[in-house]
């Protein structure tokens, strides 16, 4: 079957029985047609069908001859990341980026995974050619995911260990048919509305029970994901031009005794495996040239508003607007040199596989951590009150609409044009749903602090002490 449409995605994902709660209520029926979860899923669903709205959406699998989504891709040579980035960033010109889990996230992710099955090979409770098989039949169905790695918050302390766990999701039973998981996991983006959800231990494990990877459908019984509320109660894409349409939910996720039948387990009980498979598989380098190339559209995205807000209100003289303007071109400059840095530098592994290079990849997302909040501050000190003077559809439909137009107006722009950009703005870096997104940005690839640390042990500094060591040599 391969590459999906919208029409697809949604009849599937309306015809599990997923276990989702939202605003203490279970949703019943079809899931696309829930308030919480409507714009989300249309959104999703157009992504699916600008599948097929070019060429380089898709590639050929070379066993079946179908078309698969080419986020889905491994890649061979550069000229194939480079094919990737260019269907990443078409789908995130769809969502201005706001989608943080469009379907190419996990994409990447499972396929990464699958680019990594040596560290499996030969450990024990290890099943790299169930994670091959997996990836194969995913692709070839086109499976929507989410997935959840991080465990619930109760205890960040250094030796939270010496203290039993008592909410971690964990294998409480190894039986003919699997393993049993009973507890929690901190989240799950998108949770209850994809066709599965991938589900690792986090790093950092120190007992069998809390080491496992697996994938199940997200109607298995005993699985429950319960979501925040939603932050935009708004349909209409004049109020809520970006929440109405890209809400993307976040559930905790819980395991009621949840049987993961074998075929489904990765690995299971090998506590060295779990921790190493983060940072020894191609999970960071290919995740990484994901997110980044999101990023450059939202950054894009973020400069186009700004820039909007200046003309409008004709504040662009000044030489601090200017200045914050040219801070966003800074950010945005910024990630697309390390992007495109990633792809030169990118190399080819022994399974013939090519790599982008890793550490620009997390010096931009680590930089973007840093300066997304700094560009929503941007808007605000751009926008200021014209951020909150924003009236509704309905006033403008009603009979103080002449007033609302005519005080309202600036530059060649009607009161209701006016309002229309900066609702925009207001959505993106003041609603709930902009909070979110900050949010997001800041910690959704790990908390800024540590991904900052791994930097530091990661980075490759030889060649700058050699430099630095050629001038402390004893003379001769
Ligand atoms: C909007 C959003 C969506 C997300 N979606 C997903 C998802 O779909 N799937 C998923 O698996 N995860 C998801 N995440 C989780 C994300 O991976 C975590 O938020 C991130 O790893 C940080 O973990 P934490 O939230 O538990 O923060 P914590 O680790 O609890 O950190 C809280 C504070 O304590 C400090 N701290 C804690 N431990 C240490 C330490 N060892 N050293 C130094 N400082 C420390 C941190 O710096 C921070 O200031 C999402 C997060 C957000 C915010």
């Amino acid at each position: 079957m391969a590459a999906i449409t919208g029409e697809e995605y949604k009849r599937r994902i309306n015809a599990l029985h997923t276990d989702i709660w939202v605003s203490g209520e279970k949703v019943d029926g079809r899931i696309s047609e829930h308030p919480a979860f409507k714009g989300v899923m249309n959104s999703q669903a157009e992504l699916y069908d600008l599948q097929h709205s070019n060429d380089f959406m898709t590639f050929e699998c070379e066993l079946t001859k179908t078309k698969i989504g080419t986020s889905f891709l491994i890649p061979k040579c550069k000229e194939e990341l480079i094919l990737r980035r260019k269907m990443i960033q078409s789908w995130a010109r769809h969502t201005g980026g706001l989608m943080g889990r469009s379907p190419d996230y996990m994409n990447t992710v499972l396929a990464a995974f699958a680019a990594s099955t040596e560290i499996l090979k030969g450990k024990p409770n290890c099943f790299p050619d169930r994670l091959e098989k997996f990836y194969y039949d995913a692709r070839e169905k086109d499976l929507s995911f989410t997935h959840t790695f991080v465990n619930p918050q109760n205890n960040r302390a250094k030796y939270s260990f010496f203290k039993e766990d008592v909410t971690n999701a964990r294998i409480v039973k190894r039986i003919e048919e699997g393993i049993v998981i009973k507890g929690a996991k901190l989240l799950a983006t998108q949770g209850g509305i994809t066709d599965e959800i991938i589900v690792f231990s986090a790093p950092g494990v120190t007992d069998n029970e809390f080491a496992y990877a697996f994938s199940i459908p997200s109607d298995t019984p005993g699985l429950k994901f319960i979501c925040r509320e939603p932050f935009s109660k708004e349909s209409s894409h004049y109020n809520a031009p970006l929440s109405s349409r890209f809400e993307e939910l976040d559930a905790v996720v819980v395991f009621n005794d949840v049987l993961v039948p074998w075929e489904r387990v990765f690995f299971y009980d090998n506590i060295r495996v779990a921790n190493e498979f983060y940072a020894k598989s191609k999970f960071i380098p290919f995740t990484l040239h994901q997110i980044v190339s999101r990023q450059v559209v939202k950054a894009e995205l973020v400069l186009g508003i700004a820039q909007l807000i200046v003309d409008t209100i004709n504040i662009g003289e000044y030489q601090h607007v200017q200045g914050k303007v040219t801070e966003i071109i800074k950010g945005l400059e910024s990630l697309k040199a390390l992007l495109i840095i990633s792809e030169q530098e990118a190399v080819i592994d022994d399974k013939g596989i090519c790599i982008p290079s890793r550490a620009p990849l997390y010096i931009a997302v680590h930089t973007f951590q840093e300066i997304y909040p700094r560009f929503m501050e941007i808007l605000q000190l751009l926008g200021a009150s014209g951020i909150v003077t924003i009236p509704t559809e309905k006033d403008f439909n009603s009979s103080i609409k002449e007033d609302l137009n005519h005080y309202l107006q600036a530059g060649d722009k009607k009161g209701e044009e006016k309002v229309r950009l900066f609702r925009l703005a207001w959505d993106l870096c003041l609603s709930s749903f902009g909070g979110r997104q900050t949010l997001y940005e800041r910690f959704f690839f790990g908390d800024p602090i540590r991904v900052s640390q791994s930097i530091y042990n990661a980075y490759d500094k030889s060649t700058s002490i050699q430099q630095a060591e050629q001038f402390i040599k004893a003379e001769s």
